[in-house]
């Protein structure tokens, strides 16, 4: 299978981006997405896009309709029965007994844009809008070995000054964009479940117009026409990779008895510099207002917290004994800089994650530019 997915991606770095799909609404309270989509199947924004990247075919959809259509809070909600941005796994899609309504749309959007398992998707390149409650600004989630898609991020790095890029996990993904041969899903944030922020739409706007000529760009290089202007530069961005998520504080029944801590709600993420450190405050506790500071990852933190980390060193999920709580630090481990992100999203309250914590790399990609 990671042969069948690294050919494809390494086609799209050095081949031509045709068939590109932006999909909204793939979270059917998640509104910016579903009415980019509108936009996009209307007129003039059709005809100009045609007409302005005449290298790209570009089709609009929505990803979850059913959920857009449900009533929920406010308009349209997540999902019907189960998180459609969850259903894209190759054994999943293969798998015609899932009969939830998310599994089923999975299939027929594979049908369409994909399919997944063939070494041939139809969709060159996937945008999948999305929006957070969590401060995360404009969110660029790729993944690490989808050659084109680093290209491309690491272009609006340089167009866009106030942008953060984040990298799946190793592997198969089993999100949306994974079924077409490259793709990126965009978070804009924060806003409100079932609301829509006009700056922010605005920003998410101009992004995928400059994505869409980067792709355009891209083509004329490699078709050499209209490429006297374009070369192609190396360029450095910063990256952040997932380390661990941070569930909340529970007690013995699995109630949560503590809340993000006030220094980190709503702080500005990833580049926005928002950092933990040990020691530092991470949740403020219901009962008694009392902070529990960050002690590491390491098994002393997996005892206290329900603790994921990444990769096959994964600590597990173990559920935090209130009665070990200290009231004030004592740390002796050395100081590691953290990057929390998706701080207090909503949608994932269901997921038990608090916040995910990161760090920060440095990714050097050569892109198409204008000389
Ligand atoms: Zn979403």
């Amino acid at each position: 299978m990671s042969e069948l997915f690294s050919s494809r991606w390494s086609k799209n770095s050095t081949g031509p981006v045709v068939n590109v799909a932006v999909v909204g609404g793939t979270h059917g309270n998640e509104l910016h997405g579903i009415y980019m989509v509108r936009e996009l199947n209307s007129e003039p924004a059709a005809s100009q896009l045609r007409a302005d990247f005449p290298s790209l075919r570009v089709q609009a959809l929505i990803g979850n309709p059913a959920a857009v259509a449900a009533v929920g809070t406010g308009a349209g909600r997540r999902y019907v029965d189960v998180d459609l941005n969850r259903c894209f796994l190759v054994k999943d899609l293969a798998d015609t007994t899932i009969d939830t309504v998310e599994g089923r749309r999975a299939r027929e959007l594979d049908a369409l844009l994909g399919p997944k398992s063939s070494a041939e998707p139809q969709c060159d390149f996937i945008f999948d809008l999305h929006s957070t409650t969590s401060n995360t600004g404009i969110l660029l989630c790729v993944h690490p070995n989808d050659e084109f898609s680093l290209q491309l991020i690491a272009y609006l790095h340089t167009k866009h000054a106030n942008i953060n890029s984040c990298l799946w996990s190793q592997g198969e993904v089993p999100l949306l964009p994974s079924i077409a041969r490259s793709g990126i899903t965009v978070e804009v944030g924060p806003i409100s479940h079932s609301t829509a922020n006009a700056s922010l739409y605005e920003r998410t706007k101009s992004l995928l117009r400059d994505a869409m000529e980067y792709i355009d760009n891209h083509n004329n290089l490699l078709f050499q026409s209209n490429a006297l202007n374009l070369t192609r530069k190396e360029v450095i961005i910063p990256i952040y990779e997932r380390v661990a998520s941070i569930g909340y504080p529970r007690d013995v029944d699995g109630n949560i008895t503590g809340l993000v801590h006030p220094t980190l709600q709503g702080g500005a993420e990833l580049n926005g510099g928002t950092i933990v450190k040990v020691g530092d405050p991470i949740f403020q506790m219901l009962h008694d207002s009392s902070t529990i500071y960050f002690r590491g990852l390491n098994e002393e933190t997996a005892s206290n917290f329900k603790v994921e980390v990444a990769g096959p060193q994964s600590a597990g999920k173990r559920k935090r004994d209130e009665s070990n709580v200290e009231e004030e630090p004592q740390w002796s481990e050395s100081v590691t800089v953290f990057y929390p992100m998706f701080i207090n999203e909503a949608a994932y309250n269901e997921k038990d994650i608090a916040f995910v914590l990161m760090r920060k790399l440095e990714m050097k990609q050569s892109i198409v530019t204008r000389v």
